[in-house]
């Protein structure tokens, strides 16, 4: 065979990866009504299914045809479908909840089919102007001044590594100094914070626990007593991270006070919002996160308090030439998109090259429900929590401090009995009934119940459904126990 004809043979045997109009529309509609029908029957799927992990048989060998979507299909449902945790559901309240806003995977369906390649305005203007918009909105948001830069990352972990790496370079945590730079966090603080120090080798700095308060809000002036003792003894305090809303107890550290304390030091003020950060929409977010603006890097996670469903993450740094600094580079095969240094390409402002358009999941709910629709949940899922947290106290239940987001932790005290195992067993009791799923978490050798109230599709119906399966779950554990 000539070359020519070698070719035409190849081209022959890959045919099927272009679908043509018929067979796009039949693969379309098998799965816009699959879907369809999940999104039917959300209000009565389980939140959580345990089921027999051996079940799970992708045939990943086996092909099948374009023709042929329905068995692929059922694959799904078997073995990716009915089994764990149901994020959509309105029943999740385990760890944090986000729901997967319709209009956002609409969204990822035509960046996707379009494929613009969003990491270089060259390359898509359009896009990254987008993009860099979205981080505007969010930098806006914040109350960042004009100087702020960001980036739309897959999540929070890594929005808050960018931020960390940033905070490194522009410090210059380098060699000896890197034993001698002290962190300072909290037990609140998310454990990504930690991970992220060991991958940007920053695992050989002084991590300092600062005791948090009744609120499990991080202690200023016990902050400020370390930082003095850091300094006698001739280390170099580098990095603080703050929580807006942290993932145990949705705690909101007092931001002014923390920069009351390190205004006149040379440190990073950085502040992990990946869940609280969208209740700055509401005027309650607003009034609780003032002096957020007062950080050098915000990370926010649309995936969570802007219901996106998973892949959003956004960091924002307050000087973005900072970011610029980290993470600009270039090479000889991108020197047609050399004048992008001054677009705000992504590329130059993240780790990333060729990355997803996720400017698009953000941006078409936003403009399809208005912002007006989202503060309202979110100002929904506020009374929400201190509506369960109410009905948990009269149930009898100790519960922690009053919420000051939407995260309620809660135990059942027991007496003649280890109230820890009592509360773990309840825990499995209502994941197994699987209507409603909940996490859990230790504080202080305490096990806690948490429920986390953030999907936009949680309403006061899930709340009561929640109330009666524990009423009920705790009748059967205490027979002689009546409400
Ligand atoms: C979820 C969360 C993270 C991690 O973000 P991912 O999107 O899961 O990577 C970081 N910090 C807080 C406070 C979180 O709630």
């Amino acid at each position: 065979m000539c070359i020519r004809e070698r070719i035409l043979f190849y081209q022959n045997a890959s045919t099927s990866l272009e679908p043509n109009k018929n067979k796009r529309d039949h693969l379309l509609q098998v799965v816009a009504q699959y879907s369809d029908e999940f999104l039917n029957d959300i209000e009565s799927l389980p939140a959580y299914q345990i089921k027999d992990n051996s079940l799970i048989d992708l045939k990943l060998n086996e092909v099948t045809n374009t023709e042929q979507i329905e068995p692929v299909i059922e694959l799904i449902d078997k073995s990716i479908h009915n089994i764990g945790i149901n994020p959509a559901s309105p029943g999740h309240l385990g760890y944090i909840p986000g729901g997967g806003l319709y209009s956002s995977s609409l969204g990822d369906y035509m960046a996707s089919v379009f494929n613009k390649y969003a990491g270089l305005y060259y390359a898509s203007p359009g896009a990254v102007t987008l993009e860099n918009k979205i981080i505007r909105w969010c930098a806006d948001l914040i109350g960042y001044p004009i100087t702020a830069l960001g980036n739309i990352t897959s999540g929070g972990s890594i929005a808050n590594l960018i931020a960390l790496c940033t905070a490194r370079d522009h410090h210059q945590i380098v060699g000896a100094k890197i034993k001698k730079a002290v962190i300072y966090y909290s037990q609140q603080t998310h454990h990504c914070v930690n991970k992220a120090a060991k991958i940007a080798g920053l695992e050989q700095c002084v991590f300092r626990q600062i005791d948090l308060d009744h609120m499990y809000r991080m202690d200023a002036t016990k902050l400020s007593k370390q930082i003095d003792q850091d300094q006698s003894e001739g280390l170099i305090p580098f990095f603080l991270a703050a929580s807006c809303g942290s993932t145990d107890t949705g705690a909101v550290d007092q931001f002014d006070m923390l920069y009351e304390t390190i205004k006149d030091l040379d440190i990073w003020y950085h502040i992990d919002a990946a869940y609280g950060g969208f209740f700055m929409l509401t005027s309650y977010g607003n009034e609780l996160f003032k002096g957020i603006n007062q950080a050098d890097s915000v990370v926010l996670d649309p995936h969570k308090s802007l219901f996106l469903p998973y892949g959003t993450g956004i960091v924002l740094i307050r000087n973005g030439k900072h970011l610029f600094d980290s993470f600009n580079y270039t090479a000889n095969y991108l020197q047609d998109a050399n004048g992008d240094m001054l677009q705000n390409s992504p590329a130059d402002l993240s780790p990333e090259l060729t990355k997803h358009f996720r400017g698009l999941r953000i941006w078409l709910p936003l403009k399809l429900h208005g912002v007006a629709a989202f503060r309202a949940s979110l100002d929904e899922k506020i009374l929400l929590t201190q509506y369960l947290h109410e009905k948990l106290k009269i149930m009898g239940f100790v519960v922690g401090p009053k919420p000051q987001l939407t995260v309620c932790i809660y135990r059942y005290p027991i007496k003649n009995q280890n109230p820890n195992s009592f509360n773990q067993e309840l825990l499995l009791n209502i994941q197994k009934d699987g209507r409603i799923f909940i996490s859990s978490t230790t504080i202080d050798d305490k096990f806690w119940l948490r429920a986390a109230i953030v999907s936009f599709r949680t309403h006061l119906q899930t709340i009561d459904l929640f109330l009666s399966i524990l009423k009920s779950e705790i009748s059967k554990m205490l027979p002689n126990h009546s409400y």
